[in-house]
Formats: C-alpha cells, sequence, structure tokens
C-alpha cells in the first residue's frame, strides 16, 4: 500500500484520534502528510515528531476547517511546505454535543453544519481543484470521514450530528460519480464506537465502555483500526474503488 511516489496527503483535524492515526500509517506509507488542527499545536507537533522519527515527512497547518478562508490558506501551506497534492483525507469533526432534538440549540448546531458539512465540502472542492485531471491534475483521492451513525440516526443522542453524516455519505457518491472520469476517486469509511478523546469531549469518558457489550465484537474500535481502512481506500490496491462508504464498526 506504499504510495508509489511522493504526494502530499492534506489530513483535517490530525492533532490526535482518528486523524493522528491516518497521519502517522500515512507517514510510513510514504505520503508527506499535512496535519491540521484548529486549537492543539502541541498535540499536532508530537504527530510530526513521530512521523518524522519514524523517517516521514509532515508539517504541522494550523486552520479552523469551519472557515473557507483557513481551508484555502490550509491548502497553499500544504502545497508550498510538502509539494504536489495527491490526497485528502476529511477527518475534522465535531458532534454538537449530547441534546434531544427539543433540546438543541442553532448555534452548536450551525457549528456542527459548517465544519462537518460545509468543510467537507469545501476542501473537497481545493482538493478537486488540483488533482482532476480537468484541472490539468494527475488524479488522486479522498476519504471522508463518515460514521455508522448516519445509519443508525443517533437517535436521543445526536440526532443532529448523524444527519451531518448522512449528508458526508450522500456527497461521498455524488461526488464520485461527478469526476470518476477525472482520475480521482473518492470513498468514506463509516467508523463505528471508536476509543477517542471525542467521547470525553462530549462529557461521556465512559461511553466507549459503556457501549461495548452492544456491539457484535463486544469492544470498541482503536484509532488504528480506522486508519488501516483509510490508507487502503487511499492506496493504488483500491484503483477501482470509488463511491464506497466502508464501514469500520465491529459488526455494528
Ligand atoms: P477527536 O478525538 O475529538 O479529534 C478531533 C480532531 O478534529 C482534533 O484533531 C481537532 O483538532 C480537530 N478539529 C476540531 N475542530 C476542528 C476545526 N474546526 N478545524 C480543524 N480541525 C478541527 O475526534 P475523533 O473521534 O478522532 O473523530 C474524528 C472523525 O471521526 C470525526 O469526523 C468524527 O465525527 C468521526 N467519527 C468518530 C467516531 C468515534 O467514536 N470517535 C465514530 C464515528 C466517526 P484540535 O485538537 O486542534 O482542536
Amino acid at each position: 500500500m506504499t504510495q508509489p511516489f511522493p504526494a502530499t496527503l492534506i489530513i483535517t483535524g490530525a492533532s490526535r484520534g482518528i486523524g493522528a492515526a491516518v497521519a502517522l500509517l500515512a507517514g510510513r506509507h510514504g505520503w508527506r502528510v499535512a496535519v491540521n488542527y484548529a486549537r492543539d499545536e502541541v498535540a499536532a507537533g508530537s504527530v510530526v515528531a513521530a512521523i518524522r522519527e519514524a523517517g516521514g515527512t509532515a508539517e504541522a497547518i494550523q486552520g479552523d476547517v469551519s472557515r473557507e478562508a483557513d481551508i484555502l490558506a490550509l491548502f497553499r501551506a500544504a502545497e508550498d511546505r510538502l509539494g504536489p497534492l495527491g490526497g485528502l483525507v476529511n477527518n475534522a469533526g465535531i458532534t454538537g454535543g449530547f441534546a434531544r432534538i427539543d433540546e438543541l440549540g442553532a448555534e452548536p448546531l450551525a457549528r456542527v453544519l459548517a465544519l462537518n458539512v460545509a468543510g467537507t465540502i469545501l476542501c473537497a472542492r481545493e482538493a478537486v481543484r488540483r488533482l482532476s485531471t480537468r484541472h490539468g491534475g494527475t488524479g488522486g483521492a479522498i476519504v471522508n470521514v463518515s460514521s455508522l451513525a448516519s445509519r443508525t440516526g443517533g437517535a436521543g443522542e445526536w440526532v443532529h450530528y448523524a444527519a451531518t453524516k448522512g449528508a458526508i455519505d450522500t456527497f461521498t457518491i455524488g461526488l464520485a460519480r461527478e469526476i470518476a472520469a477525472e482520475g480521482v476517486r473518492v470513498n468514506a469509511v463509516a467508523p463505528g464506537l471508536i476509543e477517542t478523546d471525542l467521547h470525553a469531549t462530549n462529557g461521556a469518558p465512559d461511553r466507549a465502555e459503556r457501549m461495548a457489550p452492544g456491539i457484535p465484537m463486544q469492544r470498541a474500535g482503536t484509532p488504528e483500526e480506522v486508519a488501516e481502512g483509510v490508507l487502503w481506500l487511499l492506496s493504488p490496491a483500491a484503483s477501482y474503488t470509488t463511491g464506497t462508504i466502508l464501514e469500520i464498526g465491529g459488526g455494528r
């Protein structure tokens, strides 16, 4: 699955969790890795240091992916510092917190939509402008990070968040077909319950442990297990795979 030639991979939200695991694995597979982060410069710096220690190439690039100006700056900085783009992993995502629909605030909803949906779509636009043969590019791959919540619906926890992931699934299928003849493959991974800071950030640090008995494999997944799927979808081994949503959920 090693990259056949050096190319830059932008991973949004790569300072921790799934994004960091994808960054570390991508570095080992020969990608030049742009480790995007929003706030945690120290955490992003340690992901970059780990990639470099393993012999890879990486740069930390700050940018709030819910803001178009930051997205434009992120793509420019990644290419200036690492060279031509070859791939994008649209990973940055938030839940907006636990809330039934009757408790949902417009402000957290707007933030979730801006990052999970608009941010993903605008990052994909910037990638297509560089990768598509229609724009003089040489092709590449985009992987969107969806969620099993797009199928289960998130009832009682966060239907608003699940709905943003439903949007990502639809976007993945449509964009894949739109640019399939332009050398760019577009796929998604839909992780199930994964052990990251996301649960503690939402005030439920024991959520993975609590929900594990309801998962056929009886455990939460790891960020590294999701990263394996992402790297396969990015690689030439997945050369005939586009518009696919790969579920990584322990049988859920
Ligand atoms: P996480 O541990 O909470 O990490 C989130 C990452 O996103 C951090 O690197 C954070 O950077 C970054 N981020 C947050 N807001 C950002 C913004 N506005 N712009 C750029 N980066 C931003 O989350 P995770 O669990 O790894 O989740 C990653 C993705 O997987 C999300 O799309 C999530 O919906 C999806 N997912 C997660 C699970 C799960 O169980 N964990 C399941 C299914 C799907 P800073 O630290 O710098 O703020």
